[in-house]
């Protein structure tokens, strides 16, 4: 079988600075992978690599089977879409435009849309809720109104593997849910293999199927959130302003909930 995403070894930096060391796990289809970490421990440049947008220095990635950049472009986007942080849209373009061009991958020779392509679009925006915004200039949105956007261009790519930079970041908790229910439900009902960045654990540990623990570069948990949440690693590497519950209502999967910390005096970094 091949998998949506597999990663061995991985090993890159920017301009000689070390940034991920010897990283390797394997996205199964059908799952949701939630990828967490301090601030700048190397989250997005994964996703990055992931995408095909870098190359490793060593090891290397596999998405189904072949390294990203291996993928003729229009084959590779209709196996795996990215939802970069800060993606940008063009604020002249309409909802329905912009879901649109996530149909790229599919168009014929001149472009034309087909009835298949419209169907694609129409049921992406349903999906993220926002199919009476369609005739709306991306301008005219708020900015979870345009996360959702994003999303809905990914989502009209069809694709079986998803690439999430913090895709709910400037939603409310009822859009996050909602986001969120809907990229698990679809992981699960279409088999799409999803590794999604997510700063909130709480999210992550909520939504997650595995989580993959990255700090400084090295992958330093894998697996089931109540492994990989535990209360003296998160001590360890988010300091002690934290306390770590487990939830009774979901199987006992952590909450993190921050606490008062008097010596929190200066932030290192
Ligand atoms: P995270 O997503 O976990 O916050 P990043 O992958 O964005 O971490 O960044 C990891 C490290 O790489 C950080 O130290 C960041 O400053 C550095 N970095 C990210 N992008 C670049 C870039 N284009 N050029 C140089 N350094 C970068």
């Amino acid at each position: 079988m091949t998998l949506p995403l597999e990663v061995e070894n991985l090993t890159f930096g920017y301009n000689g600075r070390p940034v991920l060391q010897g990283v390797s796990f394997r996205l199964m289809p059908g799952e949701v992978l939630g990828l967490i970490g301090p601030n700048g421990a190397g989250k997005s440049t994964l996703i990055r690599l992931a995408a095909g947008l870098l190359r490793p220095l060593e090891g290397m990635v596999r998405l189904f089977g072949r390294a990203p950049q291996d993928w003729p472009p229009r084959a590779l986007a209709r196996q795996a879409a990215l939802v970069p942080q800060g993606a940008y849209i063009p604020p002249t373009f309409t909802v329905w435009e912009s879901a649109l061009l996530g149909r790229t991958p599919y168009l014929g020779f001149l472009g034309v849309p087909r009835e298949r392509d419209r169907q694609a679009t129409w049921r992406a925006l349903e999906r993220v809720g926002i199919a009476h915004l369609a005739d709306r200039f991306i301008g005219q949105l708020s900015g979870g109104e345009r996360q959702r956007v994003v999303l809905a261009r990914a989502l009209a790519q069809e694709p079986r593997c998803l690439l999430l930079d913090e895709p709910t970041t400037h939603l409310d908790i009822h859009h996050q849910v909602a986001i969120l229910s809907l990229i698990r439900r679809m992981a699960l009902e279409d088999g799409i293999g999803v590794l999604i960045v997510l700063h909130d654990l709480n999210l992550a540990s909520t939504f997650a199927d595995r989580l993959a623990l990255l700090v400084d570069g090295r992958l330093i948990a894998l697996g089931d959130p109540r492994d990989v949440l535990r209360s003296d690693r998160l001590l360890a590497i988010y300091g002690s302003g934290i306390t770590v519950f487990p939830r009774p209502d979901d199987g006992g999967r952590p909450v993190v909930l921050p606490r008062y910390w008097d010596e929190a005096v200066c932030l290192t970094e």
